[in-house]
């Protein structure tokens, strides 16, 4: 899949779509899902143009790659997550039911989820 730079998280990057940012560094952007399913809904994004967790993996720099990974305890820390626990999902592709093509990670937490897998 080649990245589409026309999706709502590029647009989210470049400032075209206003978001409210919780956590951000060079290489890393998260802010609330617009349509939480818990208390606590986070997406995790890199700020480098990569479809999936795949892409990211093969084009990424070590330095996204270890900053994206430091942002997930972080953000878990600063949502007040990190005792109760939490959830992070990378819905990729079709069957994954992946509705933005940016690779990004849902954090989800803030109740008991339940089991999840199908
Ligand atoms: P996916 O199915 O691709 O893993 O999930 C994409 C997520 O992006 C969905 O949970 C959806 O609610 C969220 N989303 C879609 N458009 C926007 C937006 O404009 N702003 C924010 N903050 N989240 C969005």
């Amino acid at each position: 899949m080649s990245y589409d730079p026309s999706n709502i998280f590029a647009k989210i990057l470049r400032g075209e779509i206003p978001s409210k940012p919780v956590y951000q560094s060079e290489h890393v952007l998260a802010f609330p899902d617009i349509s939480p399913r818990a208390p606590v809904h986070i997406l995790i994004i890199p700020k480098g143009a990569y479809t999936s967790a795949q892409d990211f993996s093969e084009k990424a720099s070590p330095a996204e790659k270890i900053a994206f990974i430091d942002a997930i305890g972080a953000i878990a820390a600063e949502q007040g997550v990190t005792e109760t626990g939490y959830r992070l999902i990378a819905n990729t592709g079709t069957h994954g039911h992946q509705e933005v093509p940016h690779f990004h990670l849902h954090l989800v937490g803030g109740r008991a989820l339940g089991s999840m897998l199908p």
